[in-house]
């Protein structure tokens, strides 16, 4: 089969593999889609730690064609959450499984989704609709991870939320707060994103702090970080409405300093939450996205074959990209 592997920090090539067996309570997936995020960028420039050789590729879903050992019936489409907690380190035994120390996560320690097969524990699938179409599966593991995010945010009815960064995290992030009943504002900086905010829900979008300032003079209840700029954490704090709160999603590069003002943040009683991965949001999300809950078909900019998979995580996204999916059996 082909697969997209990262064999070093600046090398991602697709090559030949063997098709991979399924082990010990594994399943076989044939993958439809696969969505490149801006995580495999940073795993490509060695701002995210990686194991070299991998198949990258954590946001996918397919068919499974090999059930393995498992009971899982050969023809499911499943939706893959990547990530395999221990379940008995310590912080897996205080329920913080996304904090455990032995995660493997597929498509960074294992092999993942950039590949026309993938063989994946059976445990961490999630069943989605037949009549689903395929491309919007890739989309459940950013949305657990967003969910993951709105629900330490803890957004309510009646509140301002700011999120930004207009990327598919920002734009499910907007999606989200919506459904809390919050008066939600996107700043991001590219108008098409700002557009695409207002399409799927935002009651504002903005570029700017100025323009946002126009509007809500005294900031936002909640500051959702979804753009993983140093200026944006910086600027989150400040956007936040005295007494405030900030949720950061974005991944800064491993070492990035970060400019903030305690004084303003104590004197303000700003609280600053960092969220990571998707503890025990996958399901939740793969149901929002096979019920319509959260729209995720105008955030598909483009489709591209395996073959152009490496060259399109290597480059920037083209301008106005929301998320390039890849459809490995074109
Ligand atoms: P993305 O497609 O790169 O989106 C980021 C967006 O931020 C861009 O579309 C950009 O849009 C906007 N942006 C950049 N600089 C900005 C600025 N100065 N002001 C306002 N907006 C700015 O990335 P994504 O896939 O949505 O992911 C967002 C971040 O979340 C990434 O860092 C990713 O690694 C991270 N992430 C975290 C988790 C987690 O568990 N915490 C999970 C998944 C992803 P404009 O050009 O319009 O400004």
């Amino acid at each position: 089969m082909r697969a997209t592997q990262l064999f070093a920090t600046g090398d991602i090539r697709t090559v030949d593999v063997d098709i991979p067996t399924p082990a010990r309570g594994e399943i076989l997936i044939k993958v439809e889609a696969s969505g490149i995020c801006g995580t495999d960028r940073h795993l490509y420039h060695g701002e995210f730690p990686s194991v070299p050789g991998k198949i990258l590729g954590h946001e996918f879903s397919g068919i499974v064609v090999d059930s393995g050992d498992t009971a899982i019936a050969e023809g499911t489409r499943v939706t893959c959450d990547p990530n395999t907690w221990c379940g008995t380190c310590d912080q897996c035994q205080r329920g913080r499984v996304n904090l455990c120390v032995n995660n493997v996560a597929t498509g960074i320690h294992r092999d993942g989704g950039f590949a026309q097969y993938c063989a994946f524990p059976a445990s961490k699938a999630v069943t989605l609709p037949s009549d689903i179409d395929p491309l919007h599966g890739a989309f459940c593991e950013p949305l657990a991870c967003t969910l993951h995010g709105m629900d330490i945010g803890a957004a309510r009815a009646g509140e301002t939320v700011l999120v930004i960064g207009g990327g598919v995290i920002g734009l499910l992030a907007v999606q989200i707060a919506k459904l809390s009943g919050a008066d939600v504002m996107l700043l991001t900086r590219s108008a098409e994103k700002q557009a695409l905010g207002r399409q799927i829900g935002a009651d504002h979008a903005v570029g700017s702090d100025t323009e946002l300032r126009e509007i809500w003079p005294e900031g936002a209840d909640l500051v959702v970080e979804c753009a993983g700029v140093s200026s944006t954490v910086s600027q989150s704090a400040k956007l936040a409405r005295t007494g405030g709160r900030v949720v950061i999603l974005g991944v800064l590069p491993q070492g990035e300093q970060v400019s903030i003002e305690p004084f303003d943040m104590l004197f303000r009683e700003i609280q600053m939450h960092f969220s990571f991965l998707n503890p025990f949001t996958h399901q939740r999300a793969a149901q929002m996205v096979a019920d319509g809950t959260i729209a995720v078909a105008p955030l598909i900019s483009r489709t591209i074959p395996l073959e152009e998979a490496a060259a399109a995580i290597a480059s920037p996204p083209p301008r106005g990209e929301v998320r390039a999916i890849v459809v490995p059996q074109d």
